[in-house]
């Protein structure tokens, strides 16, 4: 499975700072960007690159330029935090945005946002999403991108767990994973654990309570699907 978790102590150092719940949004917004663009130093390692003679001001010599065009596609809303730091390693990538939510209940994903044009602009798709928790939203993402032409999709996320793993390896076998950390498990509310709470609310400020909280709605029904996920796992 081509799970690949950083070992760099940066990204060690940073990830735990993250993870402490005194964490305020200012500070967990700036490492979440620093993050990201560590994550997308290593994800980006293998892009293809073409030959391009470049004069100094001594001689002319040869250079690099990066061939694939690159798409950056953002599960809302948490991985919009990832964008920017993504757009500083690589200005000339392209934005798209793909609306899923999260049915409370059922943890499924549910399309609501789609304007990707008819045929794919870009070769390598980024899919950005700070937490890879049950993997559905992603596995959905793959298929979207996949149907539209894209030929080579990568998933980058800060925290991922054993469930999201295994479902997006289940369903898209050739899609690389790069995290910062692989947690645990899923708890029954669907938060990676121990994870960091819900990545949205600490970037956006929106502490709204139990309603804004992962897997929040009827709890059985929540808790049956990762339950199933565990058991699936347990395979
Ligand atoms: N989404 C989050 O923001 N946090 C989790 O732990 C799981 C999903």
């Amino acid at each position: 499975m081509p799970l690949h978790v950083s070992h760099h102590p940066l990204v060690a150092h940073k990830l735990a700072i993250l993870r402490d719940k005194t964490t305020e949004p200012k500070k967990f917004r700036e490492l979440v960007r620093e993050l990201t663009w560590l994550l997308g130093y290593e994800a980006m390692a293998d892009l293809a690159t073409r030959e391009r003679a470049v004069e100094t001001p001594l001689e002319t010599t040869p250079g690099a330029e990066v061939e694939p065009r690159v798409g950056l596609v953002p599960v809302l809303r948490a991985g919009l935090g990832m964008v920017e730091a993504m757009l500083e390693l690589i200005p000339t990538a392209e934005v798209w945005h793909i609306g899923l939510y999260r049915d409370e209940r059922t943890l499924k994903p549910v399309e609501y946002y789609n304007k990707l044009p008819d045929a794919a602009t870009v070769q390598v798709c980024l899919i950005l999403d700070p937490m890879l928790a049950t993997g559905g939203s992603s596995a959905a993402t793959v298929d979207i991108l996949k149907a539209w032409g894209a030929a080579r999709i990568k998933q980058v996320s800060l925290i991922a767990a054993p469930e999201g793993v295994q479902t997006l390896g289940n369903a898209h076998a050739d899609v690389d994973i790069h995290v910062a950390a692989l947690d645990s498990h899923l708890n029954e509310r669907g938060y990676i654990v121990p994870g960091l709470g819900d990545a949205g609310d600490r970037q956006f400020g929106t502490f709204a309570g139990p309603a804004s909280e992962p897997g929040h709605g009827p709890d059985d029904e929540t808790a049956e699907v990762v339950r199933r996920l565990q058991r699936d796992l347990d395979r």
